[in-house]
């Protein structure tokens, strides 16, 4: 009975919830909220963040990493639940939402969402900045989005890291330069971690976890070609280009047999799920 109803559960949402999101309920994987939005639904929900004004609204990408990593780290588990939204950034949630009977639209991955999001910037005239990758991939990063997207704003760029002594600096950097999103590139679980933290202190509308796409537009790691991600490959690719990653992909199997059990489960305590 709990199991299934975890299926059904809806995350912990902030309390000031939009009614655009109460409309579009989020599916829970292994107790990580997703929110079945396409990029332009998320754009909109920025446009929406930044009008307000308020405060700050976080963004994660979450992937089937991150949902196991989840499993083991209850500070991310709950900044996913606690985050404003959260994003379907992998096929294999995509596939694992449809086995529990529920429905993601698209993949709306950080790779893509950054040009996307620096060409809404330009037409809206949104600030970002750009935090961490390694030295230099930041400026690189921002003068390529500037060349693609005339009149982009970019505010700063910084690379720093994720630990606690650079905190402080780091914060002044990005609320002095005055930036609307800030996309913080320290990956998983860092980022989201690092912008939790610092939530109540950093003077932005939007702050989400980008992972490596500083690296992919900046033009230091290539992306997967078309073909590959278009065959939910681009795993595979990136495992060839950089084989250290074999340990950390030991996760998509996991999160395979995780949910394949999930579902088990609960239909041997509730019957077939409708
Ligand atoms: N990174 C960083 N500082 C750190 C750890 C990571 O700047 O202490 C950067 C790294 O250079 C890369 C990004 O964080 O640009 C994360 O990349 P990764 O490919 O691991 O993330 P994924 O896309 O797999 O989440």
């Amino acid at each position: 009975m709990r199991l299934y109803r975890d299926f059904q559960s809806k995350g912990n949402r902030p309390a000031n919830m939009t009614a655009q999101a109460e409309a579009h309920p989020r599916v829970t994987i292994l107790g990580v909220p997703i929110d079945p939005v396409t990029f332009d639904q998320m754009l909109d929900r920025i446009a929406t963040w930044i009008a307000a004004g308020d405060r700050l609204h976080q963004i994660c990408t979450v992937s089937p990493e991150f949902v196991m990593i989840a499993q083991d780290n209850p500070e991310f588990m709950c900044v996913l639940r606690t985050a404003d939204l959260c994003v379907a950034d992998g096929v294999g949630l995509l596939f694992a939402a449809r086995y529990l009977g529920h429905r993601l639209p698209e993949r709306v991955t950080g790779s893509d969402g950054t040009p996307l999001i620096a060409q809404r910037a330009a037409r809206e005239g949104w600030s970002l900045f750009l935090l961490g990758a390694g030295p230099g991939v930041a400026e690189r990063a921002a003068d390529r989005l500037i060349r693609q997207n005339p009149g982009l704003r970019v505010v700063g760029t910084w690379a720093g890291s994720p630990a606690p002594e650079e905190e402080e600096e780091i914060v002044a950097r990005v609320n002095a330069a005055g930036a609307d999103i800030l996309l913080v590139a320290y990956g998983a679980p860092r980022q989201d971690l690092w912008i939790a933290r610092n939530r109540d202190r950093l003077d932005v509308s939007v702050a989400i976890g980008v992972g490596g796409s500083l690296d992919f537009v900046a033009g230091v790691v290539p992306r997967a070609p078309r073909w590959m991600r278009r065959l939910a490959l681009e795993w595979l690719f990136r495992l060839m280009r950089q084989p250290w990653r074999w340990r950390r992909m030991l996760r998509l199997p996991r999160f395979v047999w995780a949910v394949l059990r999930h579902r088990e489960r609960a239909i041997a305590q509730e019957g077939e799920p409708s």
